[in-house]
């Protein structure tokens, strides 16, 4: 198959690929409260995984620096981000009014750090974009990044602000075109709004539809004025195994490789897609989640490969150590090494799961008729819309340090405050049914603002709440 988009230093031997990896030793102690099921320390057992593995040594290990507030402002509301900044548990009951103003306090809960948390999984995303526009590796990852339900002035589904938009405005400075593939279970809601209607984002989500949490991702949501057929929607059933997820994501990822030929690709890795996830309902094998993976791989394009929902923690764990294997090209032994984790992994100890015996609702006629209307749709899409680059915008200064030589007292260099570049331009943000414009051609400047009204449409809160029903009781 042609793999499109710019070819990678590495080359096309299909095997060697440089790696940057972002890790904060501290995103394991950020604790949603009792009883929630998103659970930071999943990204701490990965990275427990990932060293006794011996994939460490492999890759350039990277602290993130925290995103700033003007990072963070570059999508979502300056009153939102604020609000984030400045709440803590102990303040919770003066600002009833702004908790329920900015859906934070259910799925969302404030915990100690909460900003602090923020910053470190958006600076993790952002900085791998900022390492693959400067050509230094051909693959970055951020397992603690991924959290696609996060809109402009609102949090969602256990996500305060949205890492991938910002990453991928960062990847829209260097590359005319962006592709963002999301195979957790949940729609990518967030970042489908984001870019609705743009034509230089193209957004895949393949995700549970029908009753379930964020309700949105109908397949005949296909994108908006300009963005018209740059939004792909793949909605599934429960019990979804191997084969039949592969069935749709290579022959339709494959269409959009060739279509559009992305500079860069956004792979949202949420693992809650797995057998036996504790929200999920989908039957997926690791090595079939992995199997994405590793396609994106095949591409040759500079890849972003983040993590997301997934709520069987060791499950998680399992998953993404054996994608960062995948990244580097590298086989791992299913008998797990010793580790501090280790009783986690119980009574098999074993990298690999094997999927349940549950039932496949995803018929095959079903299948069938999801993939043709897909393909139609991408027949339809204009090959390769292109902006002319005028001029290159700034990169985002994000100074993380190498683990090797993380010093705690010396984690910031002297130029670690830089100025950042003119971003006067407005906002970029957008929202379902009030989008914004990502530039595109004929007059269009290099860089990517859009114009952006106030959201007016919210209509996800009751589908939140069905999700808190589910996971309190
Ligand atoms: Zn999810």
């Amino acid at each position: 198959m042609e793999s499109g988009g710019i070819s990678l230093p590495s080359g096309s031997d299909g095997v060697k690929r440089k790696v940057s990896y972002f890790y904060d030793p501290e995103v394991g102690n950020y604790y949603y409260g009792q009883g929630h099921p998103m659970k930071p320390h999943r990204i701490r057992m990965t990275h427990a995984l990932l060293a006794h593995y011996g994939l460490l040594q492999h890759m350039q290990v990277l602290k993130p620096a925290p995103a700033k507030d003007r990072d963070l402002c570059k999508f979502h509301a300056d009153d939102y981000v604020a609000f984030l900044r400045g709440i803590t548990p102990e303040a919770q009951q003066d600002q009833l009014r702004q908790l329920k103003r900015f859906n934070v306090g259910e799925d969302c809960p404030v915990f100690d750090g909460l900003y602090s948390f923020c910053q470190t999984y958006a600076g993790g995303s952002v900085g791998g974009a900022v390492k693959l526009n400067h050509g230094v590796c051909d693959i970055a990852i951020n397992w603690a990044g991924g959290l696609h339900h996060a809109k402009k002035c609102e949090a969602s589904g256990f996500c305060y602000v949205n890492d991938i938009v910002l990453a991928i405005l960062e990847l829209l400075k260097a590359h005319e075109r962006v592709l963002y593939v999301d195979i957790d279970i949940h729609h990518g809601d967030g970042v489908e709004e984001a870019f609705y209607t743009t034509d230089r984002v193209m957004t895949v989500s393949f995700h549970k539809f029908g009753d379930y949490f964020p309700g949105t991702g109908d397949i005949r949501d296909i994108g908006y004025g300009k963005g018209k057929h740059y939004s792909l929607n793949v909605p599934l059933d429960d019990g979804i195994d191997d084969e039949s997820y592969m069935s749709l994501f290579k022959p339709i990822v494959g269409k959009v490789m060739e279509v559009f030929r992305p500079g860069a690709v956004v792979l949202q890795c949420g693992a809650d897609s797995l057998s036996g996830d504790r929200l999920g309902c989908f039957n997926l094998s690791i090595k079939g989640h992995a199997e994405c993976v590793k396609y994106m791989r095949s591409f040759n394009v500079p890849l972003l490969l983040l993590g997301g929902g997934g709520y069987t923690i060791r499950n998680v764990a399992r998953c993404w150590c054996y994608e960062t294997g995948v990244a580097l090209g590298m086989e791992l032994e299913d008998k797990m090494p010793q580790h501090e984790y280790y009783e986690y992994f119980g009574p098999d100890y074993t990298l690999h799961v094997a999927p349940s015996n549950m039932e496949n609702k995803n018929f095959r006629d079903l299948l069938d008729d999801i993939r043709s209307k897909l393909l139609n749709n991408l027949s339809k899409l204009q090959h390769a819309p292109s902006v002319p680059f005028q001029e290159r915008p700034p990169d985002t200064e994000l100074h993380e340090r190498d683990e090797d030589q993380d010093d705690k007292d010396e984690r910031w260099g002297p130029d670690s405050d830089t100025e950042f570049g003119d971003y006067s331009n407005p906002v970029p943000g957008r929202v379902k049914r009030e989008y914004v414009e990502v530039e595109r051609n004929d007059s269009a400047p290099a860089v990517v603002p859009m114009a952006v009204d106030e959201p007016s449409i919210k209509d996800e809160h009751d589908n939140s709440k069905n999700l808190s029903d589910q996971w309190l009781r």
